[in-house]
């Protein structure tokens, strides 16, 4: 039986592995340490007393696949079901999704009639990419950037406008420098298995999920979710958790305790804490950035921090904008802008059409989250600590405006740098995974690493990644 297990980072991967290691009683205590004064990490919700609510982090979680279901067995577990936003296929802004390219926005094929004509901005229907792909020979890298394989795979135009603006909307990041295989494992599995992205696709099947599925994910199943919120917004789950840790035996959580060091004898782990008290564990489990437990680890630990270290992250800038009345011209979840176009600004997302229930009570008003920079960052808008929050707040102003031709100017708006808040997973992230996990193993060294830097940056994947801490510690759960 393991004593004592630290965690330390209090963001929603940390936040989880508590969780799942107060369901064992193979632990004798759990701590967890978060620097900050609050916990929930990059989930971070401003809700206004007029009852408007604007995401500054994630704003929509897939309910697919195993790691969808997980979540939502843990909210249900929580007892969250009755404060789930679904979106389902059928909405609108599961249907419309826009690239602004050329000067223009276009709509991205959402039926099998949009993929078998042209529509721009791709100039020949994206049915002759696919059907050619199945030809395609199976590459013989053991990893590739996501826009090579693309471009391998369904050709130039695809990699260029669409995987190039993907990677931007999710990674914040540069498809000619992110892993296909450690981003969209799904894809680099097809064609390992299957020698074809569209066969892999259609015959491939779901990896076997772990525990079993509640009513909830059985509900958004049946409804045909696409994704989901809260009610009061995303900060609702970490303060639940947060909640439901408090009132559990052998486990405490302490916030606004940031780690200054971490040193290991025979006897355990002396963690070190800004205040100078010190902790002593049998076993942490780090849900921290990559870099910041690099910068933690004690000098014989030197060449795992050097690998940790190569896990870079991105910032980005962050503007939520409120209109007064409907104003926006298109309907849909909003509309990303490709790296040829603009390399500053990564995308738009039209929040009340996403989530109406999130707008002020009252009069119609519109809300927009404008994104900017990435791994463009230092490049389009400078040093993340110098860059000033209105020439953010101008420059997203200035693309609604020239973007969806909106000319007022908003009622309320938002902006921050979320500095290093995208980790990158460039080419050979798996092998460096594996490099630090074996140095792990053969050191015998009692330290788990969990978290957005590792196994999937997703709300999904860091839930899914605190469990599978907690499991290889105390086994299923
Ligand atoms: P973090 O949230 O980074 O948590 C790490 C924690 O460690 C922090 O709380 C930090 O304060 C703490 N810490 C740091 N140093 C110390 C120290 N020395 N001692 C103690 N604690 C320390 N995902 C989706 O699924 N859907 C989305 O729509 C989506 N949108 C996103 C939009 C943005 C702008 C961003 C930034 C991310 C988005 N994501 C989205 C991704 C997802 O939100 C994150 O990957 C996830 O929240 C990361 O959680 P984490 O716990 O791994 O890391």
């Amino acid at each position: 039986m393991q004593k004592c297990v630290a965690v330390l980072g209090g963001g929603i991967s940390g936040l989880s592995a508590c969780y799942y290691l107060s369901k064992t009683s193979n632990v004798s205590k759990v701590v967890l340490l978060e620097a900050t004064g609050r916990f929930g990490g990059w989930i971070n919700t401003t809700r206004r007393e007029d009852g408007a609510v604007f995401e500054h982090g994630p704003r929509g979680v897939r309910p697919a696949g195993a790691v969808g279901r997980n979540t939502l067995n843990m909210l249900s577990d929580l007892g969250l079901e009755r404060e789930i936003l679904p979106v389902p296929h059928d909405h609108v802004a599961s249907k419309n999704r826009f690239l602004y390219v050329n000067g223009e926005l276009h709509k991205l094929p959402s039926s099998i009639s949009g993929v078998v004509k042209t529509v721009p901005p791709f100039s020949r229907p994206i049915i002759l990419s696919v059907m050619k792909e199945v030809l395609v020979r199976k590459g013989k890298q053991e990893d590739e950037s996501v826009h090579s394989f693309v471009s391998r795979r369904l050709g130039s135009e695809l990699a260029d406008i669409a995987m190039d603006c993907l990677c931007r909307g999710v990674f914040a990041g540069d498809s000619r420098k992110l892993s296909v295989r450690s981003c969209f494992p799904p894809l680099h599995r097809a064609e390992q298995d299957w020698g074809s992205v569209l066969l892999g696709m259609l015959f491939g099947g779901e990896k076997a999920g772990t525990g079993g599925t509640s009513a909830l994910a059985q509900r958004a199943k049946a409804e045909s979710w696409a994704q989901w919120s809260l009610t009061d917004g995303m900060q609702t789950l970490p303060d639940a958790l947060q909640e439901a840790l408090r009132g559990r035996e052998r486990v405490e959580i302490h916030h606004s305790a940031p780690v200054r060091s971490l040193s290991y004898t025979a006897g355990g782990w002396e963690i070190k804490q800004e205040d100078g008290a010190t902790l002593k564990a049998d076993h942490v489990i780090s849900a921290l950035p990559a870099s910041v437990l690099a910068s933690l680890l004690p000098p014989a630990a030197r060449s795992l921090s050097h690998q940790l270290c190569e896990i870079n992250s991105v910032s980005v800038g962050v503007v939520n904008l409120e209109y007064e009345g409907s104003v926006l011209p298109v309907t849909g979840f909003g509309h990303l802008i490709p790296s040829s176009e603009d390399r500053g600004l990564l995308g738009i997302v039209y929040d009340s059409v996403l989530f109406p229930q999130h707008n002020r009570r009252g009069e119609p008003t519109t809300r927009m989250t404008v994104m900017m920079g990435g791994a463009w960052f230092e490049e389009t808008l400078g040093g993340p600590d110098e860059v000033k929050v209105e020439v953010l707040l101008d420059r997203a102003v200035q693309a609604v405006r020239s973007h969806l031709n909106i000319t007022s100017s908003p009622v309320w708006s938002k902006a921050a740098v979320l500095k290093n808040c995208i980790p990158q997973y460039h080419l050979g992230h798996w092998k460096r995974l594996e490099a630090m996990r074996r140095y792990i193993s053969d050191h015998a060294l009692p330290l788990t690493l969990t978290g957005a830097s590792f196994d999937g940056v997703s709300v999904n994947d860091v839930i899914f990644s605190g469990r599978t801490a907690a499991e290889g510690l105390v086994g299923k759960i």
